[in-house]
């Protein structure tokens, strides 16, 4: 069955790229409502935004919905990642602001603000969205690529010039929990020599030492260093969950990337939705359901450290 948040969640904080202060909250929302955004600091119009991969403009260092009015909300990722992670299909996300807070720079504490309160379940069974045929997008960063699969798989690949990330490889299974065990707690990253650039583009004005992971050749500068040895490959692991999530249902199926971000991972959406053999919408039966990503979560399986 569906689910939703059992009551509302406040979060308060900066974005990542605004630096403004910003309040959101999840509400519990009613099944086959989806996620959707709502911009509550917006007083005329229409002022919701679906948390959908058709929504999503370029935008190469977040994730950005827009609305036909042109109402936006920008670094959805990591909330995104942190409701499928959980198994959350539908909630009304509630912002006064136009970026979602960047918090700790991970997804950790939207998962242990969901598991806080808890999944209620709906009376509409789930359906999910199966790969039916290989899709893949390139451009001259990297490529993405979607394969059939039994349940949603992951391997992802980077590879960057700073030694403290340098080459990381990962596979996991996102089953079981997985997401919440593995990835929810790794925190976004950058590398120093590009900060002053973004600064001077007008990003990253809320990105501290404490809320991103700063590298510098072999250096991590960020006080405490990383909560993982391959931290980085994790997030990036983590953020293609939370841009997958706007399919608008779970998908079944072998994503991989390599050096893939925002970008390609919504164009591979785009073409596999433009691919008419290349999917189906299913219902999902009760096997399946126990594979997808956000079911057996429990809230003493969030790392730590986070
Ligand atoms: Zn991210």
């Amino acid at each position: 069955m569906q689910t939703t948040v059992q009551s509302t969640i406040r979060f308060a904080g900066i974005g990542l790229h605004t630096g403004a202060p910003v309040n959101m909250s999840i509400c519990p929302a009613p099944a086959d409502h989806g996620i959707v955004f709502e911009r509550t600091d917006i007083r005329l119009g229409n002022r919701r935004i679906p948390a959908l991969y058709d929504r999503a403009e370029q935008s190469p260092l977040c994730t950005l919905i827009v609305n036909d009015a042109g109402v936006s909300v920008s670094t959805i990722e990591h909330v995104m990642a942190a409701l499928v992670g959980c198994g959350v299909h539908n909630a009304l996300v509630q912002i006064d602001g136009p970026e979602v807070p960047v918090l700790d720079g991970s997804a950790a504490p939207f998962v242990r603000g969901i598991l806080s309160v808890g999944v209620k379940r709906l009376t509409a069974p789930i359906r999910v969205i199966e790969v039916l045929s290989t899709v893949e997008v390139h451009t001259s960063q990297g490529w993405a690529r979607l394969a059939p699969g039994p349940g949603l798989t992951m391997d992802f690949h980077i590879d960057f010039a700073d030694r403290a990330i340098g080459r990381q490889s990962k596979s996991l299974d996102l089953a079981n929990g997985t997401f919440v065990r593995e990835l929810c707690d790794s925190r976004t990253f950058c590398r120093a020599a590009d900060v002053e650039a973004m600064r001077a583009a007008g990003k990253a004005l809320g990105g501290t030492m404490e809320n991103a992971v700063v590298v510098d050749g072999d250096a991590v500068l960020s006080p405490g260093g990383l909560r993982h040895s391959d931290e980085a490959v994790r997030h990036k692991m983590l953020d293609a969950l939370g841009d997958l999530a706007l399919a608008g249902a779970p998908i079944l199926g072998h994503y991989e990337g390599h050096k893939a971000g925002h970008t390609l991972t919504n164009m591979l959406l785009r073409e596999l939705f433009a691919t008419p053999d290349g999917y189906r919408v299913r219902d999902c039966d009760i096997a399946l359901a126990a594979r997808l990503p956000g079911a057996g979560v429990e809230a003493h399986e969030i790392p730590a450290v986070a």
